[in-house]
């Protein structure tokens, strides 16, 4: 099965907006407050970019980055995470914003949460650019979200098939397409 890039979900402006208006929110709940936003490898990474640099310019914000693998090159869910890249800050007594592409059955997501929560920090809170609530296997506690998309499967901006069309500046629906059948070659 292999996948192609069809129609604009969601333009770059209207994603610009969005993570304006996230930025803004996330801004406001820590006022005043160090926190430590936590980009999710690789997906996040045009999303954490664009999130913390539209914060108000008095915020108080370190980054760091985790890399999981999910997926693989399927478009699945396996329920497994498999941690890639650790953070490289303890994260023990401090305020910390996980930042993830997408919430689709959960799964990743809330083991990230328990995992992190395991490390004591002083708070843990969830922002997610984009949300599947009718895939959802796992109940996951979210305090900042994006957008709410139907079940088609998404790349650009971040997110990738397979690797690649994460330099996609909008987000698309990608769909799969037949791939021709390989031809066995006859017996001489
Ligand atoms: P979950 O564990 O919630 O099912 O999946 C979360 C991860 O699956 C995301 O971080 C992302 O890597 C991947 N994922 C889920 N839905 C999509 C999608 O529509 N497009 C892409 N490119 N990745 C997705």
């Amino acid at each position: 099965m292999d996948y192609e890039v069809e129609r604009v979900l969601i333009d770059r402006r209207t994603i610009s907006q969005k993570v304006l208006e996230l930025a803004s929110e996330v801004g406001e709940c820590y006022s005043g407050k160090e926190f430590v936003a936590i980009g999710i490898l690789k997906g996040a990474i045009f999303f954490m970019a664009d999130l913390v640099r539209f914060l108000p310019p008095d915020s108080r914000v370190k980054i760091d980055f985790m890399a999981v693998s999910s997926y693989g090159a399927s478009t699945k869910s396996s329920g497994i995470v498999k941690i890639v890249k650790d953070l490289d800050t303890d994260i023990k007594g401090r305020d910390i914003l996980l930042v993830e592409d997408i919430l689709d059955t959960g799964l990743t997501l809330s083991y990230l949460q328990e995992l992190l929560r395991g490390r004591a920090p002083r708070s843990l809170r969830t922002c997610v650019l984009l949300d599947k609530p009718d895939r959802r296997r796992v109940n996951v506690n979210v305090d900042f979200k994006g957008f709410s998309i139907p079940d088609e499967f998404v790349v650009g901006y971040g997110l990738d098939y397979s690797g690649f069309w994460r330099n996609l500046p909008d987000i698309h629906v990608a769909k799969a397409i037949e791939t021709p059948a390989k031809k066995t070659q006859p017996k001489e």
